[in-house]
């Protein structure tokens, strides 16, 4: 049996270091970071996301907004909104919260923001960046996925690293971020061939995908580090006891939230892997952890400490 690589115990580590520099800013400077978040529409997850960043910011002291913006939006309208957070100098981070709706031009409107306020690392030139290795926002669930491996001490240089998934949140700049570390990136999607056969050659396996459970042991090398970066929820109770067993945590959430979230990867992988990141409580809390992170460095940058 292997090992969690718990990520909820990092992410409250970093939250912390990020939370008593603030403190010192406000006691000697009386300034703190601020970050605004936009969501246009009703997406129900984006909305739970955007809350908990919030909720995370307030804790630090970062100064927190939300601006929501109807669906109905027009895109010249969102773009006027965004060049005014631009110009705003208490705004330190601008995160504009995706999926955007379709009818909405992503690349557009991301290239509205200034990328020396874009924390969330989305912006066509902190992806540049990234490519380049070069200096830079990098998107934050792959920045938290990369802390959580060196924090257990996990080597990147010269493993054989699978990615499932090619988000430009997720899997691009992950598959970059170890390229640059020196990994060898195997970067799959739902076209690969074979591709539990090409997974279970890693080192490292990564599930971006969003399919519960997807990443069975036949996916995994004996004594590979599996990280689960999906987050789906399930509501039918054979499912949750052909997956988790007895397990009353599972239990109680199905009766209170009506659902509980399995991964991408079958809780069965615990019995094949070396490390395997649990959901929730893996790779969720650092994606928070590192937007924090991000705002508290532009914040300095801006101000030049
Ligand atoms: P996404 O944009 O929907 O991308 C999914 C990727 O998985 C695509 O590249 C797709 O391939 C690939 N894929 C889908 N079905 C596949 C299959 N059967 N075999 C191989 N590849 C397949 O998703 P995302 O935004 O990256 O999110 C992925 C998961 O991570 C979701 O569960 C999401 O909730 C979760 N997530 C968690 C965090 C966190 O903080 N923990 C952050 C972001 C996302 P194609 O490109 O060929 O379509």
């Amino acid at each position: 049996m292997g090992n969690w690589m718990e990520g909820r115990t990092l992410a409250k580590q970093i939250r912390e270091k990020v939370g008593s520099e603030v403190s010192q800013f406000l006691k000697n400077k009386n300034q703190s970071p601020g970050l605004a978040g936009i969501l246009v529409g009703e997406n129900k997850a984006s909305k739970i996301y955007l809350g908990i960043k919030e909720k995370h910011s307030r804790r630090l002291n970062i100064r927190s907004e939300i601006i929501h913006l109807p669906e109905t939006t027009e895109a010249a309208s969102l773009k006027s909104k965004i060049q005014e957070l631009n110009q705003r100098e208490d705004v330190d981070g601008i995160l504009i919260q995706l999926p955007l709706p379709s009818s909405f031009d992503t690349h557009d409107i991301l290239t509205t923001m200034k990328p020396e306020k874009d924390v969330d690392g989305f912006h066509p030139f902190s992806l540049g960046n990234l490519l380049m290795d070069e200096e830079g926002f990098r998107p934050c669930t792959p920045l938290g996925i990369m802390e959580l491996l060196k924090y257990y001490n996990i080597p990147i240089e010269g493993q054989k690293v699978v990615v499932i998934g090619r988000s430009l949140i997720v899997g691009k700049p992950l598959a970059s971020l170890i390229t640059n570390d020196n990994g060898t990136v195997t970067l799959c999607h739902s076209r690969t061939k074979e591709l539990s056969r090409v997974a279970a050659e890693a080192d490292i396996l990564v599930a971006a995908i969003g399919r519960g459970a997807y990443v069975t042991p036949e996916f995994v090398k004996e004594g590979a580090v599996v990280v689960d970066v999906g987050q789906n929820s399930i509501s039918d109770k054979e499912k949750v006891k052909e997956y988790f067993g007895d397990n009353e945590k599972r239990e109680r959430d199905l009766e209170k939230k009506g659902y509980t979230l399995i991964g991408d990867v079958h809780p069965q992988v615990i019995h094949k892997a070396r490390y395997l990141t649990p959901v929730p409580g893996g790779v969720g809390p650092l994606t928070v952890a590192m937007l924090m992170k991000n705002t508290l460095e532009s914040f300095k940058k801006r101000r030049g400490l």
